[in-house]
């Protein structure tokens, strides 16, 4: 018997992570299945213990149950207590340890698929949410000269920027007259092809504007080559870097990301 893992969401049915798991699996000779588990809006608990009943041995966890996927957690990463919210699950023996590798996703994808180098770089993250949480800290790790996070709801910054020694946060029209070498939105304004109230002349030459929407050309994306970033990309790297991390954290092995990704962008 394989064994099994799953995606947890609502809606679910969209997610490309079974795909790329699949792709893992062949591409390293790992047994495993996986599949979407769609769980009602009140019903994360339930469906994650049914699963592991059933044999789940781990599963990844999308919007909206990442925080709730932390506090049914017996066991935290540093990473996942950093950012009070997990998409990874890993199932053993009566432990259900909870760990949150969409921050290395995304450092990992700036590094290896982007060749952008954080250290030394300012940085601005728009959005307060879930994601902008999970990447904090490994940013952070990675020495930028500076972290600044905005956010449409102010105090949502304030709040996240406090549970971090020298980050700074404020509202988007307060970056009037700063600039940026790396710009991350982690809003979902991309979702409805919205784009950010940022002042003009915040992309710093050579800049790089990041969305952590993928499979579009959002409006932000839009927005920062008009206003003079160098490059922008959208967040598919992101979403297959943190998928081969949390198939490290359940199988050992670290798959080759790159003929996914280009699969994946190949369509
Ligand atoms: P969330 O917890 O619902 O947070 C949404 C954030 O977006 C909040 O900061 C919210 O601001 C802001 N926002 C929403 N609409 C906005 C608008 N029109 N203008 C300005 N700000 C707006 O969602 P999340 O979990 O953080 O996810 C955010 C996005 O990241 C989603 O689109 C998700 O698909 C994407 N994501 C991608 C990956 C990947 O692997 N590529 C991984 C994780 C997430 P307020 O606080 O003011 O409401």
């Amino acid at each position: 018997m394989p064994d099994r893992y799953a995606v947890i969401g609502n809606p679910v049915a969209h997610s490309k992570s079974p795909w790329i798991h699949a792709r893992f699996a062949v591409q390293t000779g790992q047994d495993i299945v996986y599949q979407p588990l769609l769980a009602p809006k009140d019903g994360f608990a339930a469906t994650v213990e049914a699963f592991r009943a059933a044999g789940g041995r781990g599963a990844n966890v999308t919007l909206p149950f990442k925080e709730e996927a932390c506090a049914i957690s017996t066991r935290l990463s540093e990473r996942a207590r950093a950012a009070q919210a997990v998409n990874t699950l890993i199932f053993s023996g009566s432990e259900i340890r909870g760990d949150n590798t969409d921050g290395y996703g995304l450092v990992r994808d700036l590094a290896a698929n982007l060749g952008f180098a954080i250290a030394g770089c300012r940085i601005l993250l728009a959005g307060a949410g879930g994601a902008a949480r999970g990447v904090v800290l490994p940013l952070l790790a990675e020495r930028p000269s500076a972290l600044v996070i905005a956010n449409r709801t102010v105090d949502k910054a304030r709040v996240l920027a406090g549970g971090f020694a020298g980050v700074r946060a404020c509202g988007y029209s307060d970056l009037a007259g700063e600039g940026f070498d790396l710009v991350i939105n982690a809003t979902s304004a991309g979702l409805s092809d919205a784009a950010l109230p940022l002042p003009r002349g915040i992309f710093l030459a050579g800049s790089l504007a990041y969305d952590m929407v993928y499979g579009r050309d959002t409006a932000f994306m839009r927005q920062a080559r008009a206003d003079g970033a160098a490059r922008a990309a959208d967040g598919l790297g992101m979403l297959v870097e943190q998928a081969a991390e949390s198939f490290f954290l359940w199988r050992g092995v670290r798959p080759d990301t790159a003929p996914v990704l280009s699969a994946l962008r190949a369509g």
